[in-house]
């Protein structure tokens, strides 16, 4: 079989295989084994690794005995993805050679405030709002906070109450309970009996002492699409005052997420979920909405989030960005394949329940192994290199509640799972965890 390696130079040579140009394996200890097989055919001959820019040198090479190459599955997308590869050269460009810091007046800052310049636009561009509405932070939970904060801090001296929905993540469940602690009332909006909401009853939650509505458009442990438009544009109806707020975390890059279209006056972005770095998240805020800083000191980002910023997390958020914004609709077809392919499959497993809506986002699909306890279940598929999350990633291992707001309780909520998927995601990655899923019905004792 002629593969393409590609060498990778640490300590002694690993490899990194590629059948044809699909990975087939990522892991170490199966490459050292294939090293080794290569090398024994050709001394000294360095093939080499990985992707994009770590790469100095190609070489087709035949390796024998391919088959059966355990592969690791990677089904937490939710929680991080993989940088994607122009990510990664992005990244190691704003290191390499533009390092300069943005605030800086000489060229080296000019160098890395232009990638910055070009990352603001592409995410400005993807949701259709203008360049300067963009405001870099750490992270979604940074945004969020800032949000929540920043709002709460501008409007909340006259108005002091804040509606959010009762299945946020806990980066805006766990600040909207601090400010809660601090003076302002918190309605949290739960799902109808049958699990699904309505615009009508965030309205009726609002009143005029309401400055902030915040309300996440995925959610992230099942995948259900709340109502944000819809919602959004009765509240602005009503109550034309009131600021709206949008987690797009589990959204962005999956579903079409433009600020107009939804009414949203901000909204929240993560790179790290988008094939983009760690560390890094945007804010949208529409211009005249008022958002006081959290993070006071050089006034970065125009006073509103202070702090050098990260330019090679953010020139790789932006460059994940640029690459997915076309193929947003695309990519939503090919997972939505997917999961019609996942759920037929698990249609056959005795103690096997399904509790993500069928109209839920594709990417997200959260099922309960039922008498299996979620983290043990997890640790048998992670012996056989699985990898999946309990509830939700920030959660470890501890019930969120968002489950039973669903009504997904009792034996249902210990033993969930969520598998999260990309458009990278294969057919032969899920019959691998549905095999292991099998066995673990099995073989795990509740
Ligand atoms: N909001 C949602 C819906 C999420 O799923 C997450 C992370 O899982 C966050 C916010 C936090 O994002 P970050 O890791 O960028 O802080």
């Amino acid at each position: 079989m002629i593969v393409n390696t590609f060498c990778y130079n640490y300590k002694r040579t690993y490899f990194i295989i590629y059948d044809s140009d699909e990975i087939v394996n990522t892991n170490a200890n199966i490459f050292s084994i294939f090293a080794r097989n290569v090398k024994s055919k050709r001394k000294g001959h360095c093939a080499v690794a990985l992707s994009s820019n770590l790469c100095y040198n190609k070489k087709n090479v035949t390796i024998k005995g391919m088959k059966g190459v355990k592969m690791e599955v990677y089904l937490d997308n939710a929680a991080t993805t993989k940088p994607c590869a122009e990510a990664v050269a992005a990244a190691v460009e704003a290191m390499t050679e533009k390092y300069g810091n943005p605030s800086s007046l000489h060229r080296a800052g000019l160098n890395a405030q232009l990638l910055m310049d070009g990352a603001r636009k592409a995410i400005a561009d993807s949701i259709g709002a203008d360049s300067g509405c963009i405001y870099f932070t750490s992270g979604a939970t940074e945004s969020n906070n800032l949000a929540l904060r920043g709002v709460s801090a501008a409007y909340g001296r006259k108005r002091k109450k804040i509606v959010i929905s009762a299945v946020e993540h806990a980066s805006v469940e766990e600040t909207a309970a601090d400010l809660e602690g601090k003076g302002f009332e918190v309605a949290r909006v739960s799902p109808r009996e049958d699990g699904r909401y309505y615009a009508a009853d965030f309205v009726n939650a609002c009143d005029e002492d309401t400055c902030l509505i915040s309300m996440m458009y995925v959610n992230n442990e099942t995948g259900y699409i709340l109502p944000v438009k819809e919602t959004f544009s009765a509240v602005k109806r009503r109550f034309p005052d009131i600021i709206t707020h949008t987690d797009c975390v589990q959204a962005y890059m999956k579903l079409p997420v433009k600020a107009s279209a939804l009414c949203a006056d901000l909204i929240s972005m993560s790179g790290h979920k988008i094939h983009g770095g760690k560390g890094t998240g945007a804010l949208y805020i529409k211009k005249g909405v008022r958002v006081l800083p959290v993070i006071t000191g050089g006034k970065q980002e125009k006073g509103i989030r202070s702090g050098t910023e990260s330019v090679p997390m953010i020139a790789a958020f932006g460059a994940a960005v640029r690459k997915l914004a076309p193929t947003i609709s695309d990519r939503y077809d090919k997972v939505s394949g997917l999961k019609a392919y996942l759920l037929g499959k698990l249609g056959d497993m005795e103690n096997v329940t399904v509790n993500s809506p069928e109209d839920g986002s594709p990417y997200v699909v959260n099922i309960s192994a039922v008498g299996k306890r979620s983290e043990i279940m997890l640790h048998f598929l992670e012996s056989k290199e699985i990898y999946v999350s309990s509830g939700s990633a920030c959660s470890k291992g501890q019930q969120s509640g968002v489950l039973g707001q669903f009504g997904i309780r009792d034996k249902r909520a210990d033993s969930a799972l969520r598998i999260s998927m990309t458009a990278e995601t294969t057919e032969a990655e899920l019959d691998l965890f549905c095999e292991a899923l099998r066995e673990g019905m099995e073989k795990v004792r509740g």
